[in-house]
């Protein structure tokens, strides 16, 4: 064997060293799992799909009880402890769903509602007014975008609870009223939070989510900041426009600073047009995106 020789399979066997290594890291970095802790617009917009799957989610239908049991598989799959907060309104039965992962007391509430409308009295078809909503849009995508924070948050933020709550949607309804959910909610629980969220309807493809008026001003402004920050300030607009009745109302007369995220400019609100097909997985992205940085961060 030659000197030169000798050099050759050296430096062979370090070029060869070195491919191992560098096959391994890249295999490595295929195979990894897939990044936990985002939010997966992906598996948020399956939530819509299985939500108006179950058919109208109206008080006491087979759809409100199907999706109640659903989203405790879901909570639970996911880590968090789901009780059921049961209250009565207006002589009807109320099931207000919380998801926590400890006993402390939550900093943050963030809500949603899982029921739909008994009537699309909005529907341009005056015979289709007396149908439900199919609430892909009201209902459905708050939930969803919940659910995917409750699979995708970080376990070290601070003391979160996701509120899912009952009977929001039947106001200007005989013998029913707007948000009876969350008043029995607010009015009974004994927590009190630095801030609640709401997040209602969200989902539709052209998303403009307007400053809401009632919303305390100092967190509207810390989540449209967070918004901006990561690029969707085109959704997040920061001016002032509609003034909301909502299940942030009953926290706001409790003085307990709260939002209402929601795009009140919806051509298909309560009608049977609220279905599927208007829903985007980036408009679930933008709003599930902005909420997990607000509270990891
Ligand atoms: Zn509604």
């Amino acid at each position: 064997m030659t000197k030169r020789s000798a050099i050759t399979i050296y430096l062979s066997l370090i070029f060869a060293l070195l491919a191992l290594v560098a096959g391994w890291y890249i295999a490595s970095f295929l195979n990894r799992e897939p990044d936990s802790v985002s939010f997966d617009s992906s598996r948020a917009y399956a939530d819509v799909q299985t939500q108006v799957a179950f058919g109208p989610r109206t008080p006491g239908s087979a759809g409100h009880a199907q999706v109640r049991e659903w989203m405790r598989t879901e909570l639970e799959s996911a880590g968090w402890i789901v009780e059921i907060h049961e209250s009565e309104r207006l002589g009807h039965p109320i099931y207000n769903l919380i998801a926590k992962r400890s006993d402390e007391a939550p900093q943050i509430i963030l809500g949603a509602h899982y029921d739909t409308r008994f009537f699309a009295d909005n529907d341009p078809d005056e015979s289709k007014r007396t149908e439900p909503v199919p609430g892909a849009n009201d209902g459905a995508s708050g939930v969803a975008v919940l659910l995917e924070l409750a699979r995708s948050l970080p376990d070290d933020t601070v003391p979160v609870w996701l509120v899912f709550f009952d009977t929001e949607d039947n106001g200007r309804i005989a013998g029913w009223d707007w948000i009876l959910g969350s008043r029995a909610f607010a009015e009974e629980i004994t927590v009190q939070p630095q801030a609640v969220v709401i997040v209602d309807m969200i989902g539709d493809a052209d998303l403009n989510i307007y400053l809401e008026k009632n919303s305390d001003v100092a967190i509207r402004t810390e989540i449209w900041t967070t918004a901006a920050e990561l690029g969707y300030g085109n959704v997040f607009i920061n001016e002032e426009k509609h003034s909301m009745l909502d299940d942030h109302t009953p926290f706001l007369e409790k003085n307990i600073p709260a939002v209402d995220i929601i795009d009140f400019d919806y051509e298909y609100w309560h009608t049977t047009h609220d279905t599927l097909d208007k829903i985007s997985p980036a408009s679930l992205q933008a709003v599930g995106d902005t909420l997990w940085h607000w509270i990891a961060e």
